[in-house]
C-alpha cells in the first residue's frame, strides 16, 4: 500500500531567506507536504535598516516583518518556540517548552549571535546587537539616558566591533545623539583587528576615517576588550577606557544548536553546508543565511545580502527535494554593493573596488531597503 501521508517540511527561523520561501510557497504551493514554521519570535527584523532606525530615520515597525501572515498565505502551521537541537536519527527537532517536531525535510535560517557575550560584564553592561530586536528596543532608552547626562562631562559611548555593523552603529548613534540631545558626546569605535572593515576596499576605509575625523569619532585598533564594568571597558593589556554606554558588535558566532546536535560545524559553530544548501552528510537538512558556512566558500561574509540571494535557490531546492528531483547549486557572488549608513542622511557605498558617498547614496540605499520590505510586510489574512 502506498503511503499517502503528506511529507513534513519544517522551516526553522524566519530570517531574510525563509520569508522568501513562505512568500513563494504562498504563491505556488509546494507539492504534497505539510509545512511548519518554527520561530522563537514571529517578528523578524530587517538588519539593513537597523542603523537607519538608530539614526532616527525609521520607526521600529518599518524594520519588522511578521512571519505569521506570510505563513498563513503559505498554509503553514506556526509554532512559536525556540529550536534547541536536531535529532537526525529520529528525524525530529527539539523545542523549548513544546513537544519535538518530526520532519522529512527541514531548513534552518536562524541567523547568528555575537561573539564574547560571556566575557565578564558584557551581558550586564553592554547593549548587544543580537538578538537584533533587543537592540532596537533599547536604543530609545539610551538616547534618553544620554539626554539626562549631567552637563559638564561628556557622555562616553564605546562601540566594540570594527565590521560594517560596528561602523554603521558608531556613526548613526553619534549622529542621533548629537541631533537629539544637547549633551557633549564622546564616541570611540574599538576593534581588536589591525584595521576597521577588514576586506573592504581601501578607498571605502579611507572615506570612513575622513568622516570619523569630521565627526570627532575616535577609532582605536588592535585593542581587545576582555571585560566591562559599569563605567569602563577593560582591554587585554590591562588598560581601561571610560564608558557610559557600551555597544557590543564584536562579530558573529553560531547559536549552540548545531554543535549541541553534534552536526558538522566550522570553528564558530556554524553548520557546514554543500552548494546545494544541504548539510554535510545529511540530505534532508538544509541551512541558509548566517547560520550556514559553505564547505566550498568558507570565507563568505556573514551578511544579509547572501541570505537574501539564497532565497530563490532554497525555494527551488526544497520543491525539488520533495519531488526527488536534482538540486540547484548556489555560488555566492564575489562582490556586492556595500552601503554603509553614516546617519544624518548620508551613506558611503562601494562596488567593484570603487567607493562613493553622499545623500544620494543614502537615498539609493533607502529605496533598495524599502522595496525589499514592501515585498514582505503584508497585513494579516482576513
Ligand atoms: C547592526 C547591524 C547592521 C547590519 N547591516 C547589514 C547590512 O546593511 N547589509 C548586510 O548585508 N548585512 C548586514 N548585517 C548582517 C546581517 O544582520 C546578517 O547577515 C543577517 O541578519 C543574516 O540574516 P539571516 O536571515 O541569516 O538571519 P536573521 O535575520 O538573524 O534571522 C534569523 C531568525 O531566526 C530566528 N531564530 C534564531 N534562533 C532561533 C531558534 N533557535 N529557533 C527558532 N527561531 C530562531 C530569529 O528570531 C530571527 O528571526 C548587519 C548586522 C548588524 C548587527
Amino acid at each position: 500500500m502506498p503511503d499517502n501521508k503528506p511529507r513534513e517540511l519544517v522551516l526553522v527561523g524566519s530570517g531574510h531567506t525563509h520569508i522568501q520561501v513562505l512568500k513563494a510557497f504562498g504563491e505556488i504551493p509546494p507539492p504534497d507536504c505539510h509545512l511548519t514554521v518554527i520561530v522563537d519570535t514571529p517578528i523578524a527584523i530587517y538588519s539593513g535598516m537597523v542603523p537607519g532606525f538608530v539614526a532616527g530615520q525609521y520607526r521600529a515597525e518599518e524594520l519588522q516583518i511578521d512571519a505569521r501572515p506570510l505563513a498563513e498565505l503559505a498554509h503553514a502551521e506556526v509554532i512559536v518556540a525556540k529550536a534547541l537541537s536536531i535529532d537526525p536519527e529520529k528525524k525530529q527537532i527539539e523545542l523549548e517548552g513544546h513537544p519535538p517536531v518530526p520532519y522529512d525535510l527541514a531548513s534552518f535560517n536562524i541567523g547568528s549571535t555575537v561573539i564574547g557575550l560571556d566575557l565578564p560584564g558584557i551581558r550586564e553592561y553592554s547593549l548587544p546587537t543580537r538578538p537584533i530586536a533587543g537592540l532596537v528596543g533599547q536604543v530609545d532608552e539610551l538616547i534618553i539616558r544620554a539626554g539626562r547626562h549631567a552637563s559638564g562631562s561628556p557622555f562616553r559611548v564605546v562601540v566594540v566591533g570594527g565590521g560594517a555593523g560596528g561602523v554603521e552603529l558608531a556613526f548613526t548613534l553619534q549622529s542621533r545623539l548629537t541631533q537629539e540631545t544637547s549633551t557633549n558626546i564622546d564616541l570611540t569605535l574599538v576593534t581588536n583587528g589591525p584595521e576597521i572593515l577588514t576586506g573592504y576596499p581601501r578607498s571605502m576605509i579611507k572615506r570612513v576615517y575622513r568622516n570619523a575625523k569630521r565627526r570627532q569619532i575616535t577609532i582605536v585598533c588592535q585593542r581587545e576588550v576582555v571585560a566591562a564594568r559599569a563605567d569602563e571597558v577593560v582591554f587585554r593589556n590591562g588598560e581601561t577606557l571610560a564608558s557610559d554606554a557600551l555597544i557590543w558588535v564584536a562579530g558573529p558566532v553560531s547559536h549552540p544548536l548545531f554543535t549541541e546536535s553534534r552536526l558538522p560545524v566550522d570553528h564558530r559553530g556554524f553548520v557546514r553546508v554543500r552548494s546545494t544548501l544541504q548539510f554535510e552528510n545529511h540530505d534532508d537538512l538544509f541551512a541558509v543565511g548566517d547560520c550556514a558556512t559553505f564547505i566550498d566558500y568558507p570565507d563568505t561574509p556573514k551578511a544579509g545580502v547572501y541570505a537574501v540571494r539564497e532565497g530563490p535557490i532554497i525555494t527551488a531546492n526544497l520543491r525539488a527535494a520533495l519531488q526527488g528531483q536534482p538540486l540547484t547549486k548556489y555560488k555566492p557572488q564575489g562582490d556586492f554593493l556595500m552601503l554603509i549608513n553614516l546617519g544624518g542622511g548620508t551613506a558611503i557605498g562601494s562596488k567593484w573596488g570603487f567607493s562613493f558617498e553622499g545623500r544620494w547614496v543614502m537615498n539609493w540605499k533607502d529605496r533598495i531597503d524599502r522595496a525589499f520590505m514592501r515585498l514582505f510586510q503584508i497585513p494579516p489574512v482576513a
